[in-house]
């Protein structure tokens, strides 16, 4: 990774977010948003993403060619999801950067006991997801991911550009204000990638210990940690 081109600061996310909340049209406002933060960061910029689509990628690979995006693999995924990382990495101007937690599951399963995910899903998290990621981010300068306010009540007020004060870095958040007819209308019109599980019922996909189908109508995001008083891993809160 080279150099950061910018120091990250609280001041230059305002700006930036105050400047890009006024594009109306959201896939011009995400590709401006992406195109900044390559321009102002250079490899210093890094994306995530649960791979259940490629449209982060698809927009990143327009806006930022080369762009590297960080794949949490816990260890705990669908087939069908490692199976569409390598399929967007194919199709995009990305690439991808796998990182594992410290331990396998096996090593995890001796030390904590077998699933720990439904006894204390919130250490599981930690361990397989949280550390990991910051131990990728460590060292860039600035980083994003693809959450939408439409997506959870803990989203409503996500900024397209934001200060991560925890990591001390500029956020992205370049998908933000999209719909999902927005997410479905570019899908279509671009032929991105799309984690086949979607088709079954599964509108949020993570581990598969904690994912599950969700019924027509329900909230997406209903299908994650079900049952227990859990909506977000911790990586974007
Ligand atoms: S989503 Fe579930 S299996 Fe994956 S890290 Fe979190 S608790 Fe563990």
């Amino acid at each position: 990774m080279s150099s950061t081109l910018v120091e990250p600061t609280p001041e230059l996310a305002a700006e930036a977010d105050a400047r890009f909340e006024g594009v109306a049209d959201p896939e011009e406002q995400a590709l401006a948003v992406l195109r900044w933060a390559g321009e102002t960061f250079g490899d210093s910029f890094a994306l995530t993403s649960s791979m259940a689509d490629g449209l982060l990628a698809h927009l990143a690979g327009r806006a930022h060619p080369g762009v590297q995006v960080v794949f949490l693999d816990t260890g705990y995924h669908f087939a069908e999801t490692t199976g569409t990382r390598d399929w967007i990495a194919s199709v995009t101007d990305i690439r991808v950067l796998s990182v594992q937690p410290e331990q396998t599951v096996a090593q995890q399963d001796a030390e904590f006991g077998p699933q720990l995910h439904d006894r204390d899903p919130d250490l599981c998290c930690a361990m397989r997801k949280v550390q990991p990621l910051a131990r990728a981010l460590a060292g860039f300068s600035a980083w994003g991911s693809g959450v939408r306010r439409d997506e959870a009540e803990t989203r409503r007020g996500t900024k397209v550009v934001d200060w991560d004060a925890k990591r001390g870095m500029v956020k992205v958040n370049p998908l933000a204000a999209w719909t999902q007819d927005d997410v479905d209308r570019y899908t279509a019109e671009h032929q991105v990638p799309v984690n086949p599980l979607v088709e079954v019922g599964y509108a949020s996909i993570g581990c598969a210990p904690c994912t599950r189908p969700v019924a027509p109508g329900e909230d997406p995001r209903a299908g994650r940690w079900a049952g227990r008083n859990k909506v977000e891993c911790g990586l974007h809160t």
